[in-house]
C-alpha cells in the first residue's frame, strides 16, 4: 500500500462472545450455556488478542464494530465497555463508526444499556424471534413476547435509535396468521431494521431429533411465509437489501454489508472469521481452546487459506447475489479479469422467468429468485467454472497477439 493511502483502508471488527444463559433448541452457533465461570478468562484473552493485534492495524480505520454471539448482553455491560475502551485506545475509529450489540430481551437492563450507549454503542440487534409465546418456549428461548417491547423501550430510553429485531419464520405449527401477527407486532415497535430468518433444522441441535415432525412447515409454506414478509415489510417502508434483511432508508447494517460486499473484516474470539489481505481465516470454535491459545501461543486457527482470484470471483457471485445490489458486470470484469458474458446469459434467462431483474448496470434476484438462490447461484457458478481457465490471464485474440509481439 502506498504511503499516502495509509490510514485510508476501512476495516470492520467482529468480537465473538460465546456465552449464553442456556441453549436454544435450534442453535448451532459457537456458544456455551451457563459458563459464567469462564467469562473472566475469556475477557482477559480477548483483551490480550486485541492489544497484540492493534499495532498491525495502524494503517486501518475501523468503521464498524460488531459484538455478536452467543449473547453479548448476558456477558455483561461492564466487560463490553472495557473492550470498547481498549479498542478506542489502541485503534483508530471513524467518527461515525457503527458499533452493534447483539442482545436478548431477557438480558438487557436499563443501567447497562446506558453505560453501553455512553461507551459509543449505537446499534442494538434484539433476538425477538416470535410473538407467539408457545413457539418461543418450543424454541427454548428464555423470554416471552411481553419482554420485547420492554427491551425496545429500555434501549430507546438509553439513547439507542438504531434498533433491529431478529425474527424467525417457518416454525413448527406456524400458520400464515401467526407469522403475520409476529410481523405486525414487530413493526408496531418501529425498529429501523428487521431480519427474517427461515428456521433451519441443523444436525447436532436438539431440534434435529424432530426434523421429521409433521408440524414443521414444508418448503412451499416456508416460501409463502417469506414472500409474505417481503411484501408486508416493503409496504411498511422496509427496503430489502439482502435475502433476509430489511431496513428503513439509511439503516442497513453497515457491518453485515461488509460480508456481502467483500470488504475486509477481522474477527476476535472463538469461531470468529476474518477476511483480510486476500486471506480468509477462522479461530477455533471453542472458548477454552481460544483462552489457552491466546494465553500460551498454542493452536489458534481452524482455517487459513489464501483465496485465489478465481475463488474471489466465485465469492463475488455467491455473496453479491444475496444482496439487492447484486452484480455489476464492469466491476466483475475489472476485478477478476474475466468475461461476465456467460453469467449475463443466465441472468437474462432468469429475468424471463421473473427470478431476476436488471437495475441499471446491475443484475439482482427478485424475491422469488432469492427463494431459489441456492440453485440459481449454483448454476451461475457452473457457468463461471466453464471458463475457469481464463481467470487471471488475458483471453482475447488481441491479448494472444500482444503476447507474441
Ligand atoms: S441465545 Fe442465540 S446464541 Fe444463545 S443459544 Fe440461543 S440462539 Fe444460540
Amino acid at each position: 500500500m502506498g504511503g499516502n493511502e495509509r490510514g485510508s483502508r476501512k476495516l470492520g471488527l467482529y468480537i465473538h462472545i460465546p456465552f449464553c444463559a442456556s441453549r436454544c433448541a435450534y442453535c448451532d452457533f459457537c456458544s456455551t450455556a451457563g459458563r459464567r465461570d469462564l467469562i473472566p478468562a475469556y475477557q482477559k484473552a480477548l483483551k490480550k488478542h486485541l492489544t497484540e493485534a492493534a499495532p498491525r492495524l495502524e494503517s486501518y480505520r475501523i468503521d464498524t464494530v460488531y459484538f455478536g454471539g452467543g449473547t453479548p448482553s448476558w456477558y455483561g455491560a461492564d466487560y463490553l465497555v472495557d473492550l470498547m475502551g481498549l479498542i478506542r485506545k489502541d485503534m483508530r475509529l471513524t467518527a461515525d463508526c457503527e458499533i452493534t450489540l447483539e442482545a436478548n430481551p431477557d438480558s438487557v437492563e436499563a443501567a447497562g444499556l446506558g453505560r453501553l450507549r455512553r461507551a459509543g454503542f449505537n446499534r442494538i440487534s434484539l433476538g425477538a424471534q416470535s410473538a407467539n409465546d408457545a413457539i418461543l418456549r418450543f424454541l427454548g428461548r428464555r423470554h416471552n413476547w411481553a419482554q420485547v417491547p420492554r427491551a425496545v423501550e429500555k434501549a430507546r430510553r438509553a439513547g439507542f435509535e438504531n434498533i433491529s429485531l431478529d425474527l424467525i419464520y417457518g416454525l413448527p405449527g406456524q400458520s400464515r396468521e401467526d407469522w403475520a401477527d409476529t410481523l405486525r407486532k414487530a413493526m408496531e415497535l418501529q425498529p429501523k431494521h428487521i431480519s427474517c430468518y427461515g428456521l433451519k433444522v441443523e444436525e447436532g441441535t436438539p431440534l434435529w431429533s424432530r426434523r421429521e415432525d409433521p408440524d414443521l412447515p414444508d418448503e412451499d409454506t416456508q416460501a409463502d411465509l417469506y414472500l409474505y414478509a417481503v411484501d408486508t415489510l416493503a409496504a411498511a417502508g422496509y427496503v430489502q437489501y439482502e435475502i433476509s434483511n430489511f431496513a428503513k432508508s439509511g439503516y442497513a447494517s453497515r457491518h453485515n454489508l461488509k460480508y456481502w460486499m467483500g470488504e475486509e473484516y477481522l474477527g476476535f474470539g472463538a469461531s470468529a472469521a476474518s477476511w483480510l489481505g486476500g486471506k480468509r481465516f477462522t479461530v477455533l470454535p471453542d472458548a477454552e481452546a481460544y483462552i489457552a491459545a491466546i494465553g500460551s501461543g498454542g493452536e489458534l486457527m481452524s482455517e487459513l487459506e489464501e483465496i485465489s482470484l478465481y475463488e474471489q470471483a466465485s465469492e463475488y457471485v455467491m455473496l453479491r447475489m444475496r444482496t439487492a445490489r447484486g452484480m455489476d458486470p464492469k466491476e466483475y470484469e475489472t476485478r477478476y479479469q474475466n468475461s461476465f458474458e456467460p453469467l449475463e446469459k443466465l441472468m437474462e434467462s432468469y429475468v424471463r422467468l421473473g427470478l431476476a431483474q436488471r437495475m441499471g448496470d446491475r443484475w439482482r434476484f427478485t424475491p422469488r429468485g432469492f427463494l431459489l438462490s441456492n440453485r440459481l447461484i449454483g448454476e451461475l457458478l457452473d457457468a463461471q467454472a466453464e471458463q475457469k481457465y481464463h481467470m487471471g490471464i488475458p483471453w482475447r485474440k488481441e491479448d494472444y497477439y500482444d503476447t507474441l509481439f
